[in-house]
């Protein structure tokens, strides 16, 4: 069974504190970085045949008399922290560059499952969660961010853990909540 592993969004920020519609003035937030660093160590899918390569092509002191330095770098989409274009599973659905910007800076929700997760690590979130932060904390605007906290980051960057399985090349026994 496939399932994305992890969604990326660059930002956190009270919901509460206004409506979607309206623009995020970041001088008014907090921003969160929820990144992990991209690297050797990144996770990727299992059946990834590639993994994170970085090659450095300048670093130091040039003729010209300044420093340069410049990289590059190869890496397969779907690992780390990452966005995944609706095309990914949807035929006609955009790719990457077509998702408008406006739909990654938004206002925040965190709905934590950690604890379920915890107690089974192939959780998946029900509507009745999703019910239950709403009867908690007021309704979910639309255009919000809704950022699932599972508590697994503690296993970054550890694949067995993270992913239930460190088989290369196979998806087939991954175990993680979602
Ligand atoms: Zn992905």
């Amino acid at each position: 069974m496939m399932r994305t592993s992890i969604v990326c969004v660059l930002l956190a920020v009270p919901a509460l504190l206004f409506t979607a519609q309206r623009p995020v003035d970041l001088s008014q937030q907090r921003v969160v970085d929820l990144t992990h660093a991209y690297g050797p160590s990144t996770i990727f899918w299992p059946t990834s045949p590639t993994r994170f390569e970085l090659k450095a092509l300048a670093a130091g002191q040039t003729p010209g008399g300044y420093f340069y330095s410049a990289n590059t770098f190869c890496t397969p989409e779907h690992g780390g922290t990452h966005l995944d274009a609706p095309v990914h599973f949807f035929e006609k659905g955009l790719t990457a560059d077509k998702v408008p910007v406006e739909q990654l800076i938004a206002p925040a929700v965190v709905i934590d499952i950690s604890a379920k997760a915890a107690a089974d690590r192939d959780y998946r979130l029900t509507v009745e969660d999703v019910a239950a932060f709403e009867k908690g904390h007021g309704r979910i605007a639309r255009g919000t961010i809704v950022l699932l906290r599972t508590g697994w980051s503690k296993y970054w960057p550890n694949v067995k853990q993270y992913l239930g399985d460190d088989t290369p090349n196979d998806a087939s026994k991954l175990s993680f909540p979602s």
